[in-house]
């Protein structure tokens, strides 16, 4: 589909047309291994599900086409089983001797691919906080091939400058890759590839599926050649998705624009909210004005021609410390304790001992009384008195 389509409705038919054997308007699931030849060597462009499959084509067309929408950039997707199996896909071009300078406040899960899988292999990796350029600049080493970053961060919420980490790479003799992980905006309010970053992944668990019913992850870049080696990778690594995963994630993805509008309008109410409450030390969240992140992500983070937002993640700090946090947790009623996010359902969980219990002792540490907020999109006057109840003790 031409790149002029607006966004949504390139969310609904990119890469999507009618089925050509049946015209189902809906991508079927393709749920098959292999596929029946004519001749020896002669098919229909499919050969073995591993090595590519309708169902899964017709996703990374779209993920392609949602990551270049706005520029006439060429765009190429790859889906995979799961986020980090898209990160660890992508680390496969980074070869042994080679640096990689990684943000400090990244996933917990990123964290231990790189630190537990990758360094015995003699990658080296260093973490910097890539919200400040200068000691992005200054961390870069002669052989740094890669920079990692996540923006907004899990859990802290830091913002980074896409475009000013892509002209620093630009600016130094390896000229090493920028890559974003883009899960927590999702390609409806972040474009990084058109930023100047050389490639954007995603737990496509989260936002662009939509509905806490699938893992998956996927790989976008604009450029070909690593595309084509990448694609190598993807079929001779094997970490692919089925076809019934990529349906329900294509499915999740018509309503992308719609549902991070909601999220981010909702998630605002909340973090106001939290703002003012007495039980509250600090509030983490960019769309705030007196959020370090803010003047970054109001020109970075937009939803398309309706300006800026911020989506459906927050993060506070407890005054009464990690106890205390843990108690309120368990205390929401709408709000469901789990770890994950960027699902319809709101959901509340404790980083330190959740989902970054594998950064703790680290220099990646997060603080004991933080609480992470996936925000739904439920009514916000349902959210903000579960919060209420929870904080005061009332549930
Ligand atoms: N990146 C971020 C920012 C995440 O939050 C997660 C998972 O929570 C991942 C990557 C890993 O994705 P997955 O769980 O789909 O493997």
């Amino acid at each position: 589909m031409n790149f002029e389509h607006h966004f949504e409705t390139l969310s609904i038919h990119a890469g999507q047309e009618p089925d050509h054997a049946t015209g189902a308007v809906i991508t079927p699931i393709y749920q098959t291994s292999t596929y029946a030849q004519e001749d020896v060597g002669k098919h229909k462009g499919y050969e073995y599900s591993r090595t590519g499959n309708p169902t899964r084509a017709a996703l990374e067309t779209c993920l392609a086409e949602l990551e270049g929408y706005g520029s006439s950039l060429p765009t190429y997707g790859l889906a995979f089983a799961s986020g980090m199996a898209a990160i660890d896909t992508l680390m496969r071009l980074i070869t042994p001797g080679d640096h990689v300078l990684a943000g400090n406040d990244v996933y917990g899960g990123t964290y231990r691919l790189f630190e537990r899988v990758l360094r015995p292999y003699g990658l080296t990796f260093s973490y910097v906080d890539t919200s400040d350029l200068n000691a992005v600049a200054r961390e870069l080493r002669p052989n740094t091939r890669l920079i990692w970053l996540e923006t907004p961060t899990n859990p802290l919420m830091k913002i980074t400058d896409i475009a000013g980490v892509a002209e620093i790479a630009k600016a130094h003799s390896n000229h090493p890759w920028v890559a974003v992980d883009n899960t927590f905006a999702s390609p409806a309010l972040q474009r990084p590839l058109i930023l100047g970053a050389d490639y954007v992944i995603h737990s496509t668990t989260k936002y662009i599926a939509g509905h806490s019913d699938v893992v998956g992850g996927a790989l976008v870049t604009t450029d070909f050649k690593a595309y084509e080696q990448l694609k190598f990778l993807q079929n001779a690594v094997g970490a692919v998705p089925g076809p019934m995963d990529c349906f329900l994630t294509l499915r999740g993805i018509k309503t992308l624009s719609l549902r991070m509008e909601k999220h981010s309008q909702n998630a605002l109410c909340v973090a106001q909210f939290l703002e003012r409450h007495p039980k509250i030390f600090q509030v983490l969240y960019p769309g705030l004005p007196n959020d370090s992140g803010y003047p970054v992500a109001q020109k970075q983070m937009r939803l398309t021609g309706k300006g800026p937002a911020f989506g459906g993640m927050i993060s506070f700090i407890h005054c009464d410390g990690l106890e205390e946090a843990r108690k309120m947790v368990a205390r929401t009623k709408i709000f469901t304790l789990a770890e994950s996010l960027g699902g319809v359902e709101s959901l509340i969980e404790h980083p330190a001992v959740m989902t970054h219990a594998s950064v703790a002792g680290s220099p990646l540490e997060v603080p004991g009384g933080l609480i992470r907020l996936s925000v739904g999109i439920e009514d916000v006057n349902d959210l903000l008195q579960d919060l209420e109840n929870a904080l005061s003790g009332n549930n």
